[in-house]
């Protein structure tokens, strides 16, 4: 910790995101305990490397879209709550079985947002988190490849093909040069058809890149009507 982490933390003490208590951590003891030993927390690696119609090559995912979990996303979204950052990060720490999953990639790529929704919420939550996992100095943070041209409709509510057909053409690549031979781990809050990072997964693997894989907070399982 630098000297304004030292003197914002007398002001401001670090609050547990999931309890509220007030203590020298983001995420308190306790709770971590709990949630990493609940049902809904998985851990998980999905390949996806066999499957031909997906361009994404593997999913790693903490956490099942519920409960807490789901709550806490969405406060972290929409309730302007940037310090759950914090807290979502501390998950992806001391994580051996992640570690192993970030050696396998050169770049760390947060899915991006649209600089209109930019604008009115002020920050790009997978940004955030791509920063604490940057910290962690065993993957490079890139964030200068993949843009959001267009501003979509929020995939929330859509079927299946809805979402599809709502982010093409959506994401653009730039700086090619920079993703060549590349293995990519793109970075996103929830993940639930994949459309969205098969989306990205494609245009990065047509602009050079040889490997993609995503990582998430949580992955939606409940069913999109076809
Ligand atoms: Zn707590």
């Amino acid at each position: 910790m630098n000297f304004l982490d030292n003197a914002l933390n007398l002001i401001f003490p670090p609050v547990c995101g999931i309890c509220g208590k007030i203590g020298k951590k983001y995420l308190c003891d306790k709770c971590k305990m709990n949630l990493t030993n609940s049902d809904i927390y998985l851990n998980q690696l999905q390949d996806y490397s066999n499957d031909k119609s997906n361009f994404i090559d593997e999913h790693f995912y903490l956490f099942s879209y519920t409960g807490i979990i789901r709550e806490k996303i969405l406060q972290y979204k929409f309730e302007d709550k940037t310090y759950l950052s914090n807290t979502i990060s501390e998950f992806f720490m001391n994580n051996e079985k992640l570690y192993r999953f970030f050696k396998k990639y050169d770049i760390m790529e947060p899915i991006p947002i649209s600089i209109a929704r930019k604008k009115e919420r002020g920050y790009n939550q997978s940004e955030l988190i791509a920063r604490k996992i940057k910290k962690l100095g065993i993957i490079n943070l890139e964030k200068q490849i993949l843009v959001k041209e267009t501003d979509n409709r929020p995939q929330n509510g859509l079927n299946r093909k809805d979402r599809s057909q709502n982010v093409k053409n959506v994401y653009k690549v730039q700086n090619e040069q920079k993703i060549k031979d590349k293995r990519i781990l793109l970075l996103d809050d929830v993940y639930t058809t994949g459309a969205t990072a098969n989306e990205c997964a494609k245009i990065l693997k047509q602009a050079g890149a040889k490997k993609v894989g995503i990582l998430t907070i949580a992955k939606d399982f409940k069913k999109i009507n076809i």
